[in-house]
């Protein structure tokens, strides 16, 4: 069979959505259509709902889709994580039972991994899961958990062995939040927001299917979750975008977006809103201020060498290259650009930057961008630790010195009774 080529998958995936495109059916409905075809995630493997093509054509397919302004599969939020790591790491039963419902939207997820006393230091986790009877029963608390309030499912991470090293004592596990022995109580943040929560396991359940990776692997299943929210960081500029068209597949998709996205919708004010910076200029009449102007033209010096690295990064993967050093400094260039987007407009917008309400900068958006920049360079791993694995990793300057490495982790100090 002749190689997929851009012109004759544009023309194939072109033909096969005006055909089955119907803004009439339902959301699960054409999605569950869409994924059958191959067209909702083609680059996935042919067994599980994809084509094998390369990166470069899911592109194409894209494109061809936002032509006829189809809906695609439910991808964003940490979904996108769960599957991601379910396809190098999950068994055939957990990517038959998870993987199609995850795309549909039916089903949606949350990433249990921080916990009060280990965030950076994620390997320190001490949240437990015991072998009892049949099952895995979990005991502690993680936090910081997005979404946990509308998740079905959790990514936990959690220690199954205290008497080896730390990073080889982690199990990685998939938890249905709907169940007794678990607590979800929301968090409310600076910006107003409620995306995180606390989360309290008692005497939890996991069935052993629900194990990913071998027993003590945890680490290393992580490690594949991790890589892809860092890889994803300068993509939350567009999350949650709504379609105005008419038809019950746009009405759903609506609804999953005011629901299931609402946690995100700070997300593009997270990054600084460079987009903005030019407009806001204007609308405050110092689009001709000196000052004003030499700090936009630094920004932007700084936001446009970003997008290209990140472009760099994106194209490395398409050609199925391995990620290189431009991968890593993804995420911490785009904390900086936040940090100084948030310092241009306060330039532009003075004291009244801190206002809220309707007659404050666009409508309380700028406030909200002063204080939603801190995050980005907290989530998925704070600036600092990227400028640790930047050193180590890509620079292969020495390790930081550690001195819970290699002993048992029952014997690190920790600020609980083990
Ligand atoms: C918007 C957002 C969404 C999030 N969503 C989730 C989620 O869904 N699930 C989840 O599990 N977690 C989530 N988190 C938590 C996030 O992963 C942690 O906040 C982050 O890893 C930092 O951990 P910490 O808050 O415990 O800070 P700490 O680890 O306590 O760090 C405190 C400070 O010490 C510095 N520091 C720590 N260790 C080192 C070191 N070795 N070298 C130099 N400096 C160091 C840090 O850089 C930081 O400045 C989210 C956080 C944010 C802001």
């Amino acid at each position: 069979m002749a190689e997929p080529t851009e012109a004759s998958v544009r023309a194939e995936v072109r033909i096969w959505l005006e055909a089955n495109f119907d803004p009439q059916l339902g959301l699960v409905e054409w999605r569950n259509k869409l994924i059958e075809s191959g067209w909702g995630v083609p680059s996935w493997p042919k067994d599980w709902f994809g084509r094998e093509l390369p990166m470069a054509l899911e592109m194409v397919v894209e494109e061809e889709m936002q032509r006829i302004g189809a809906v695609g599969v439910a991808k964003t939020g940490i979904r996108r994580l769960a599957a991601a790591t379910l396809l190098v790491h999950g068994t055939d039963d957990q990517k038959r039972r998870f993987l199609r419902r995850s795309l549909t939207g039916e089903d949606t997820w949350c990433q249990l991994f921080s916990e009060p006393g280990s965030g950076s230091d994620l390997a320190g986790a001490t949240s437990r899961a015991e072998f009892k009877g049949n099952r895995w029963v979990i005991n502690g608390q993680k936090v910081w958990t997005t979404s946990a309030h509308h998740a079905d499912y959790g990514l936990l991470l959690a220690r199954t062995n205290w008497d080896v090293p730390k990073h080889q004592g982690l199990t990685y596990f998939v938890l249905d939040i709907h169940q007794p022995g678990v607590e979800v109580r929301p968090l409310r943040q600076m910006n107003g927001h409620a995306s995180f929560n606390q989360v309290f396991f008692t005497d939890a359940e996991v069935p052993p299917e629900n194990l990913v990776g071998d027993i003590g692997k945890g680490w290393a299943v992580a490690t594949t979750t991790l890589m892809h929210e860092r890889r994803g960081a300068d993509g939350i500029r567009t999350w949650g975008i709504a379609s105005d068209r008419e038809g019950r597949v746009y009405d759903e998709e609506r609804a999953e977006i005011a629901t299931v996205m609402e946690p995100y919708k700070w997300y593009p004010q997270r990054a600084g809103r460079v987009d903005l910076v030019i407009e806001r200029a204007r609308a405050a009449g110092k689009a001709s201020d000196p000052v004003v102007r030499q700090e936009i033209a630094k920004l932007l010096c700084m936001s446009k060498p970003a997008e290209w690295t990140a472009r760099r990064a994106r194209a490395a993967q398409m050609q199925g290259r391995p990620q290189g050093p431009e991968g890593s400094l993804g995420k911490l260039i785009s904390s900086h650009v936040a940090r100084a987007a948030a310092r241009v407009h306060t330039l532009i917008s003075g004291a009244d930057a801190m206002l809220s309400g309707e007659d404050s900068p666009m409508n309380g958006l700028v406030a909200e961008i002063l204080v939603s920049v801190p995050a980005g360079s907290i989530a998925g791993g704070t600036d600092e630790i990227q400028r640790n694995i930047i050193s180590e990793r890509v620079l292969g300057m020495p390790k930081e010195p550690r001195t819970d490495n290699d002993r048992p982790f029952r014997d690190v100090p920790k600020n609980l009774v083990t």
